[in-house]
């Protein structure tokens, strides 16, 4: 069983450090939040007073923040992370952030000799609870190897995308793709119910037709087509809108410095974008469907 050092315990890294736990590993937390720690530490974790406490004598540190700016704050500087981790340490970052931020990190890990991949991950809340998360990762594969011993134990699908970054890169195209899909099936469908069609029997016809996708196929943006879906359940749970506007602009960020055409991922952003101002920002991404369904 590994030592791991866990930092970031909310509505994602609170459930994958606790599947750690009950993995069996000895597992050190660390949140800015009391009660988030309290949360892991019930189930056998031992709490840590400070970020580099928890980094400290490990042979793993999991990062899960919200954003490319926390994980700079906590990794670099004189008193960041990498001033104390141990050289035998493989540091593996979970979030969803910047290819650029994962690579500055990995790069000034390498100059101290210290290992780090980012791990960015699919399968949403639900996912991290059940253990059945996808990890997209980006290092070496020996490091990706060594990773395994422990992802294994919160998700389900490991991948190996390429090298640092490219876990991230792969994370934010998929995610963009899915936006897409998930407005063009939800105008496609309205045009349907608009011109007369019931959405169950057009999601049925689609399903076997070749506009057959994940959206349709799993996660239905019509209330009430599907059961046990975020959008028959008033779009509650599942994937936020805000979370989606993150990584399409993340993505955006990414076209533009490889000077990549989206204009389908932009008509994405600008759709999700419209639709949090209209106060849908914490429902499910799926409720992009009303902003066509609006009369
Ligand atoms: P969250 O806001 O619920 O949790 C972030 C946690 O990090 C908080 O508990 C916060 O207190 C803690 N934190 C922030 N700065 C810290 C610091 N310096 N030291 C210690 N703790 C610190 O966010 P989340 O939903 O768990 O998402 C985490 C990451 O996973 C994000 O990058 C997000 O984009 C990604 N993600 C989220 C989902 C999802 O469905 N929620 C799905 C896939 C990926």
């Amino acid at each position: 069983m590994a030592k791991v050092g866990f930092i970031g315990l909310g509505n994602m890294g609170g459930p994958m450090a606790s599947n750690l736990v009950k993995a069996g590993h000895d597992v050190k937390v660390f949140d800015l939040s009391q009660a988030a720690m309290d949360s892991v530490v019930t189930l056998g974790a031992s709490a840590s007073d400070s970020a580099n406490e928890a980094a400290t004598s490990v042979d793993f540190v999991v990062t899960m923040l919200p954003a490319g700016k926390h994980v700079a704050q906590l990794y670099l500087g004189e008193q960041g992370l990498l001033s104390v981790v141990d050289d035998t340490t493989l540091l593996i970052d979970s979030s969803t952030i910047d290819a650029t931020t994962a690579r500055t990190v990995a790069e000034q890990a390498q100059t101290q000799g210290i290992a780090f991949i980012d791990a960015p991950v699919s399968g949403g809340v639900g996912g991290a609870h059940a253990g059945t998360l996808s990890f997209i990762c980006g290092g070496q594969a020996a490091h990706f190897d060594s990773a395994k011993t422990i992802l294994n134990d919160m998700g389900k699908n490991i991948f190996h995308a390429g090298d640092v970054g490219a876990g991230q890169v792969a994370k934010i195209c998929n995610n963009m793709l899915l936006a897409v899909l998930m407005a063009g099936t939800s105008e496609a469908l309205q045009m349907g119910i608009d011109n007369g069609l019931d959405p169950k029997v057009l999601s049925d016809i689609m399903l076997k037709s070749s506009g057959r996708n994940w959206c349709l196929e799993l996660y239905n943006p019509v209330p009430n087509v599907m059961d046990n879906v975020p959008a028959s359940n008033h779009y509650q749970g599942g994937f936020m809108v805000d979370l989606m506007i993150k990584d399409l602009g993340l993505a955006a960020q990414a076209a533009q410095l490889s000077k990549s055409s989206t204009p389908l991922g932009s008509a994405a952003l600008s759709l999700y974008a419209m639709h949090s101002k209209h106060n849908n920002g914490e429902k499910d991404f799926s409720s992009i469907f009303e902003l066509f369904n609006e009369k």
